[in-house]
């Protein structure tokens, strides 16, 4: 979404591509998805505002296997659009989630990032869950973990969206949107410290969890 060709931002959706394919021209060509944020658009366009969702999916990177990284993971985004929506309600909401996930005495902050489809855009940390913020080994005795991301939806993302729902006017509404890793929050909830434990299948290991 609103990726210009060639931007660097791209070099992180580098994935794999399905075998076969050569005398496919280049569009037709199946690949597996990087993430989910398509899901934004396609609901923006199927659907006028207000739009509130929740949008879980597997996803593939081409990425080698280790203790925190997996060619397959799964995300959850979100995306909330109408009118006055602002960055007050993105903080508010992923307080209250982070608060639910991880317990009332987590607290969260905002730093300045980016991401193609949101403007501004942060990266949201929370207080470390292993030591309380006083500064430990998980991490990196800073007291805070960086778990999500998250932005204002870049009003260019609403206008593609216009071009099928009129209603999309960016001088009218206005939505946040974040996206978080599963595996990475279950990781932390659980003490897990192989992600790849996840996916291996071993009965013994996913029986805890029942
Ligand atoms: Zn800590």
């Amino acid at each position: 979404m609103n990726f210009p060709p060639g931007h660097p931002a791209r070099d992180t959706q580098d994935t794999l591509v399905v075998a076969n394919q050569e005398r496919r021209p280049l569009r037709d060509r199946l690949l597996l998805r990087t993430h989910t944020s398509p899901v934004q658009m396609r609901t923006m366009e199927q659907q006028p505002p207000p739009v509130r969702i929740v949008i879980p999916g597997k996803v593939h990177r081409n990425d080698a296997a280790d203790a925190t990284h997996s060619p397959i993971f799964h995300q959850v985004e979100g995306l909330c659009v109408d009118r006055n929506i602002t960055f007050s309600d993105l903080k508010g909401t992923l307080d209250h989630a982070m608060k639910a996930l991880f317990g009332s005495a987590v607290k969260t902050r905002f730093f300045p990032s980016f991401f193609p489809f949101t403007e501004p855009s942060a990266d949201v940390q929370i207080s470390c869950i292993f030591c309380g913020g006083k500064g430990c080994r998980k991490c990196k005795q800073s007291g805070w973990i960086e778990l999500l991301g998250c932005g204002m939806v870049d009003p260019a993302v609403f206008a593609f969206a216009q071009e099928k729902q009129p209603a999309y006017d960016p001088k009218k509404i206005s939505g946040f949107a974040f996206g978080m890793g599963v595996e990475r929050i279950a990781m932390m909830k659980y003490g897990i410290s192989e992600m790849g434990s996840l996916f291996a299948g071993d009965m013994r290991f996913l029986g805890q969890f029942v």
